[in-house]
């Protein structure tokens, strides 16, 4: 017998889930089955798919027994079943990925939040709450041998050769002192019926019953079996047979997340194409949304045999977030996931599936603008991606994303920004490139604040690539005689280019160009090639200087961005214009000085302060320092 210690994290994770799950520790069952139901899905599968499997011919089920004297349950299926390795790699390691990363932030928020736990789904572990000690029982569908592990969940688990008549796998938990209750018939029924309701699989549960006699006395047991579950998958069920508490229940059950959803989407396709949809949108983003190798949430039957949970292509990667399943009666049951991608009935119900559930969140934001702002507050970005890699539903997406604004608070939508839109106002302004508090606070903002015209405050990453992209806005206003639908059109247009003051009918007079004329060209002599230009400002009212980017040129931001993503080549280098503002005292102080040194110190400290304020790194700080000081001095 060759006894292992457990992966680091799988001791670290035993540990936070014993000590921040305790007060919902009947989910340990609900996690047992439904590992059963997968295990019986996987093996359904095969059977039909692959030649060697195809003679196993086996009636899928899943038994539950228990002892009160013993203080035992037993969790057996007969599914695809592991062997020593499967065994040593399943239960021994954590091999989902991100896993690691996702630890370390379960340490330190665990303790106020459960539901990160309830988000990754720690599984199998979660029966350490309840038992001292599990051995599971394996035979792996096809293999003669059998192999049984065993553990404490403390450090060390064991694995063992065993005895088992068929394929499949037992679970054997012996239960502590605290999960002794669970060892009851009427406990077991009801954390069934209340978690696994809907699992496809008949789950059985044997228990002992009195006899009674005609005078009333126990005449001896009874061993008895019942099926306890009902088992319709309840994607197929029509929506007035389910109740909002069907709809959560089957949710917590297989979207690994402790927490009610945000919404559910069920759809019945019948004619051309015969499918169940049910979609789920969880409350809180699934932890590895961000990470590229995210764990699709979505899983594909056909004519109810599960198929994968792994195919990432069944929905746009920029619907990643949403969890659910997709129940095919046309595709043929031995599909080969090679030939899955390129299917046609596999397409249609996935651009199918994307309008519906696009629609969806857009009659969520008509109709409860609360809940479509937790929403949004946890998809936008995802969203936006949409914006760059589904062009054809850049209109519906378009009114879907949110952004902050110069003049509400919270986040706003193209739509209200145009309806909050003066008469004079020809486009749709934005800022971008920082945080919020930066972009607020820039000089850029001036002249507009001074108009009282609204800026959008684009302060996350993605806007930078996707709203140059986009270009305009379009907006449905009505339809036509012949029915079609009419639209009106505004461009939208960063107020950080050079030609953006002109726009909001900013202009400068002629004098005052005269008079700073001197000023302005001894400022761009000192900054020689540094900068693209230097202008006389007309945007500017508090602040000295500010720097904008050519018509046509990419900002900063961009091209810091592209760095970051790796882009190296061919970028071309930043140069900005520098606008100045001929009112103000520094610039004002320059008028008829000659000595070189001072004229240099002033343009550059006015270059650099230009550049701090939007948020963006000095290529030589000290530089700039040294110049201030002298000039303090
Ligand atoms: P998860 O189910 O989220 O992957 P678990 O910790 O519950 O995590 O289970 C880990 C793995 O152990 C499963 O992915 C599966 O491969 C294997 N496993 C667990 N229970 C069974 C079972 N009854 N039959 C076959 N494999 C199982």
């Amino acid at each position: 017998m060759a006894q292992c210690q457990f992966q680091t994290e799988v001791s670290e994770l035993l540990h936070l889930i014993i000590h921040s799950l305790y007060s919902n520790r009947e989910i340990f069952l609900r996690e047992i089955v439904s590992n059963a139901s997968d295990a019986l899905d996987k093996l359904k599968y095969l059977t039909v798919a692959k030649d060697e499997y195809k003679s196993l011919v086996f009636e899928p089920r899943i038994d539950i027994n228990f002892s009160e004297e013993a203080k035992t349950i037993t969790i057996s299926d007969n599914g695809i079943g592991m062997n020593d390795s499967d065994l040593a790699q399943s239960l021994g390691t954590i091999a989902r990925s991100g896993t690691k990363a996702f630890l370390k932030e379960l340490g330190n928020e665990a303790k106020k939040n459960n539901n990160l736990i309830g988000q990754f789904g720690v599984g199998f572990y979660s029966a350490f709450m309840v038992a001292k000690k599990i051995e599971v029982t394996s035979r792996k569908a096809l293999e003669e041998r059998a192999w049984k592990w065993t553990s404490d969940g403390k450090e060390y688990y064991e694995i063992e050769e065993a005895k088992r008549e068929t394929h499949g796998t037992t679970v054997q938990l012996y239960l502590n002192d605290e999960g002794a209750e669970f060892a009851s018939r009427w406990r077991i029924e009801n954390i069934i019926k209340q978690y696994s309701n809907h699992v496809a699989f008949a789950i059985f549960l044997t228990f002992n019953e009195k006899e009674w006699d005609d005078k009333g006395n126990v005449k001896g047991n009874v061993i008895k079996t019942e099926r306890i579950n009902d088992g319709t998958a309840i994607w197929r069920k029509p929506k007035n047979e389910l109740k909002e508490e069907d709809y959560i229940e089957f949710y917590k059950q297989t979207g690994h997340d402790s927490e009610a959803p945000l919404l559910h989407i069920h759809t019945r396709a019948e004619g051309q194409l015969e499918y169940n949809t049910l979609f789920y949108i969880p409350k809180k983003a699934p932890f590895d949304m961000f990470n590229a190798d995210y764990k699709s949430g979505v899983k594909l039957y056909v004519k109810r045999v599960f198929i994968t949970d792994d195919d990432k292509e069944l929905l746009p990667v920029y619907l990643r977030f949403v969890r659910g399943i997709i129940d095919s009666e046309d595709l043929p049951l031995n599909v080969s996931r090679e030939i899955l991608q390129q299917n046609k009935i596999l397409v249609n119900i996935k651009n199918a599936s994307v309008k519906k559930l696009l629609s969806e969140f857009k009659s969520l934001s008509e109709s409860s603008k609360e809940k479509y702002e937790e929403f949004i507050s946890q998809y936008n970005r995802p969203l936006k991606e949409g914006l760059y890699s589904d062009w054809g539903n850049t209109e519906i997406l378009t009114e879907l994303i949110r952004f902050k604004s110069s003049k509400v608070e919270g986040r706003t939508s193209f739509s209200d920004y145009v309806s909050r839109m003066g008469s004079e106002q020809k486009h749709i302004y934005y800022i971008s490139g920082g945080d919020e508090k930066t972009l607020k606070a820039s000089p850029l903002l001036e002249a507009y604040r001074a108009k009282d015209i609204e800026v959008l405050v684009m302060d996350e990453e993605i806007d930078e690539i996707v709203i140059p992209r986009l270009g305009q806005y379009k907006k449905v206003t009505g339809v036509d005689k012949d029915g079609k639908e009419t639209y009106k059109e505004w461009e939208i247009k960063s107020v950080g280019r050079a030609g953006a003051d002109e726009e909001i009918g900013e202009t400068v007079n002629k004098d005052a160009e005269t008079e700073a004329r001197p000023v302005i060209e001894s400022i761009k002599t000192a900054l020689g090639d540094k900068v693209k230009d230097v202008r006389l400002s007309r945007r500017l009212r508090d602040s000295p200087s500010c720097i904008v980017a050519d018509e046509n040129d990419p900002s900063m931001q961009m091209l810091n961005m592209l760095k970051a993503m790796g882009q190296t080549e061919n970028l071309p280098e930043f140069k900005p214009i520098l606008e100045i503002n001929g009112e103000h005292p520094v610039v004002k102080s320059l008028a008829g000085v000659t000595d070189s040194s001072k004229i240099e110190d002033t343009a550059q400290v006015l270059l650099c302060q230009a550049l701090l304020v939007e948020g963006l790194k000095l290529s030589d700080p000290a530089d700039f320092v040294h110049r201030l000081n002298r000039l303090l001095s």
